[in-house]
């Protein structure tokens, strides 16, 4: 498959499990990677502060077993970035799949 398609898969998917709890960069590479996308650290880090920087994912630090892990959590921008996106992808999916 066109790897060119998935970077927009991968950042909608990160937005989806975002928005439903915290999530964390470890968590997230076996999250997809369970779903075919095989993704590196040195891929996805970058991915996740971009989305931070265009303010659709929010990052905070915590202790977890006397390790800081980064988790990242969607925004109010993000939500609306997700629901939009939703609606095009029904369309695509309705279209494509007919
Ligand atoms: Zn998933």
């Amino acid at each position: 498959m066109r790897r060119d398609f998935f970077p927009g898969f991968i950042k909608l998917h990160i937005l989806h499990h975002a928005s439903k709890e915290a999530v964390y960069g470890l968590w997230l590479i076996e999250e997809l990677a369970g779903h075919g996308y095989k993704l590196s650290p040195g891929t996805l880090y970058p991915m996740l502060h971009k989305l931070e920087q265009e303010c659709l994912l929010k990052s905070y630090s915590e202790n977890h077993q006397g390790k800081i892990r980064k988790y990242y959590k969607i925004t109010p921008k993000g939500h609306r970035s997700l629901e939009e996106a939703k609606v095009k992808l029904q369309i695509l999916f309705r279209e494509i799949m007919e």
